[in-house]
């Protein structure tokens, strides 16, 4: 059986590691389009539950990544100068080159070579029993078929960077500018490293005039902006360019012999942190199908998408509405320090106040202490 696999990406590595586990006589020739130490972005972060889960399927790789990574047990809420801690909300963060470092190690000692300086335009041309696409979200694999996709646009724009200094949790910083507010996501992924992920809405956008600079220009205009939380740190471009985020959903999963996974199938907004653990999820669900049909394709991917979709389903409308409350972040932000750290844990849906006492204990406390109930809002 030939399997190609497009894109070496978290996704294509990951399966072509778990593909030649469960079958070594597979073929599997892995393309990629850049050269092996070409990445974009810096640190990816993987909530607690995320690994935990993936522990569940693969802890081989768990136990691979996890000395790699920088952990940290609350989650930082800055407005109006004053930091909330919410504790109960584990992380784990790791460079992106790293993590694929990692797994192109693994996938070279199981005798997996990916092809890189690669890039596969005509799909149609592979000659392969199945082919996977998992080229990210402008894959060439979905453009090739039938696949039903959807796109939404969040309304905010927001620039990756990173900073060469470290923060001890994963923090959210909200400001008031004089254009309007402004976020910025920042968490350490290795040491003296931390990614930060500037967010503007339009309004703040448009008239801070972003969209007018070059890219030097609107760098410094936010070491400007963001001096306080930098503390003498230079922000480091990496294809540092203003985007709109993308939900991609795609209402097929499978078209003939080709199956998508990853981004190439999904997105999920980097504010709850698993765009990356999806896509390693996805591998395991569409090898595990694989195996347990025998390897027979038409009945492995139906299986694949039946299987896995209910589970994807929560955690995508989860970062739906997590994008949607950073959209208004502005309006949340006419709340007070406390009341906004409260609405801020709820964003990606209701907690009770039971499981929110049980998940973050000292937060809950001392949120009541100051005046807040934890009784979910209508
Ligand atoms: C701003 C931002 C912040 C994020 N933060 C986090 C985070 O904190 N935690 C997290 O888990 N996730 C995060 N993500 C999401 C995460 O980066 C992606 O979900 C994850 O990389 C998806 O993996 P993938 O392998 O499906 O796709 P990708 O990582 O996009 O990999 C696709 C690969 O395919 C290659 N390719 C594309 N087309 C071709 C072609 N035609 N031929 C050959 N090769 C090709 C590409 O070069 C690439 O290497 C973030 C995303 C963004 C945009």
């Amino acid at each position: 059986m030939k399997v190609s696999i497009v894109g070496a990406g978290p996704a294509g590595l990951y399966a072509a590691i778990l593909l030649k586990r469960m079958r070594g006589d597979l073929e599997i020739a892995v393309a990629e389009q850049n050269p092996p130490d070409a990445t974009f972005g810096f640190g990816v972060v993987f909530s607690d539950d995320g690994l935990a889960f993936l522990r569940r399927d693969d802890p081989e790789t768990v136990d691979l990544i996890e000395p790699h990574m920088m952990r940290w047990n609350d989650i930082a809420v800055v407005h109006r100068n004053r930091r909330i801690d919410i504790d109960g909300v584990g992380f784990s963060g790791i460079g992106r080159l790293e993590l694929l470092e990692l797994f192109r190690r693994r996938a070279g000692q199981l005798g997996i070579r990916p092809t890189y300086n690669t890039r596969l335009e005509d799909i149609g041309s592979i000659r392969a029993d199945l082919i996977i696409g998992a080229d990210g979200l402008n894959s060439r694999v979905r453009a090739s078929g039938d696949f039903g996709e959807k796109v939404h646009m969040q309304a905010n724009y927001f620039v990756w960077y990173g900073t060469n200094r470290e923060f001890d949790a994963l923090t959210q910083s909200f400001v008031e500018t004089e254009w309007g507010p402004m976020n910025v996501h920042h968490y350490s992924y290795a040491p003296g490293r931390a990614t930060f992920l500037i967010e503007a809405a339009p309004t703040t956008f448009d008239r801070a005039g972003f969209g007018d600079m070059e890219e030097p220009e609107y760098r410094k205009r936010c070491e400007e902006i963001f001096g306080d939380v930098l503390d003498g740190a230079i922000l480091i471009p990496n294809n540092s360019l203003w985007r709109r985020f993308p939900h991609l959903s795609c209402e097929r999963w499978f078209d003939g012999n080709k199956v998508l996974v990853g981004d190439a199938l999904h997105t999920a907004h980097f504010s709850i942190g698993s765009g990356t653990r999806l896509a390693l999820e996805d591998a395991v669900a569409l090898c595990t199908a694989l195996r347990d049909c025998e390897w027979a394709t038409e009945k492995a991917l139906p299986r694949y998408r039946s299987k896995r979709a209910p589970i994807l389903a929560k955690i995508v409308n989860a970062a739906r509405k997590s994008a949607d409350w950073y959209d208004d972040f502005g309006t949340h932000m006419k709340k007070a320090p406390w009341p906004f750290a409260l609405d801020y844990i709820r964003r990606a849906g209701r907690i009770t106040p039971e499981r929110l006492r049980k998940m973050a204990p000292r937060f809950s406390a001392e949120a009541e202490r100051n005046g807040c109930s934890l009784e979910v809002a209508e």
